[in-house]
């Protein structure tokens, strides 16, 4: 005796909703009763047909539309990652769903069947922006990275002659992390804060003698405050 249940339409008594069954014979077409009417029927399993779906793709700051096939009750959310067939440039790239447009308005998730236009990002290539803090001027730098590439605080980077420490990440639902040695991908990060290598030093220098006579990085707490366990611990030994 078998006690699963699976939820179907029923022709005797309800073909329009699903109702559910209790399974009498397993096997490629299950017998089923219908807990409702009683009716005996054979089950066939659905056959789920796909459907294409529009969805353009950003990468960088530019976009290209693509189709992808899914099946027709796939439910597809925000964040789902799929695989793109670039056809033009030959390649499959992997895409983050950002954005659902279903009827007339954006939601967090659809059946494919009920989706009118995906937005998604390739994620395969990405740009992570970089700030790097020098001294008391703060650059941007653009870094193309596999999408997998992760980065963690505490980390440091070089880029030609430039070398700098990750400080905080910020990642792209608006969190900021600052755990060191926590990885994120680089496709959900939006931005990589840093400190150049020199900054790290100066911050770290011994004490200058005559710290009340008002140098300026003792103005402005929110530049100079230093981050990470090393900088404070340097800080309390420059105290003791
Ligand atoms: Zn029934």
């Amino acid at each position: 005796m078998v006690h699963e249940i699976i939820q179907t339409h029923c022709a005797q008594c309800s073909p329009d909703e699903m109702v559910p069954h209790t399974i009498l014979k397993e096997g490629t077409e299950p017998l089923i009763k219908c807990k409702q009417c009683g009716a005996i029927h054979q089950y066939r399993i659905p056959k789920t047909k796909s459907v294409d779906i529009r969805i353009v793709v950003s990468t960088g700051d530019h976009s290209s539309t693509h189709r992808l096939s899914l099946d027709s009750d796939k439910i597809v959310s925000i964040d789902d990652e799929f695989m793109v067939e670039d056809e033009l440039h030959d390649q499959a790239n992997f895409v983050l769903v950002t954005s659902i447009e279903s009827g007339d308005k954006r939601v967090d998730s659809a059946k494919a069947d009920e989706i009118l236009t995906l937005w998604a990002r390739s994620t395969d290539k990405v740009i992570a922006k970089i700030s790097i803090t020098r001294g008391w001027q703060t650059d941007t730098i653009d870094l193309q990275v596999p999408g997998d590439r992760e980065f963690s605080v505490g980390e440091t980077i070089s880029r030609g002659p430039d070398v700098f420490r990750i400080k905080k990440i910020k990642i792209r639902n608006g969190r900021f992390t600052e755990n060191e040695g926590e990885p994120i991908k680089a496709k959900y990060i939006k931005r990589i804060f840093t400190d150049s290598v020199e900054r790290i030093e100066w911050l770290n220098r011994p004490a200058p003698k005559k710290t009340k006579k008002g140098s300026p990085m003792y103005t402005n707490k929110s530049i100079i405050k230093p981050r990470g366990s090393n900088t404070w611990t340097l800080k309390t030994k420059e105290r003791d």
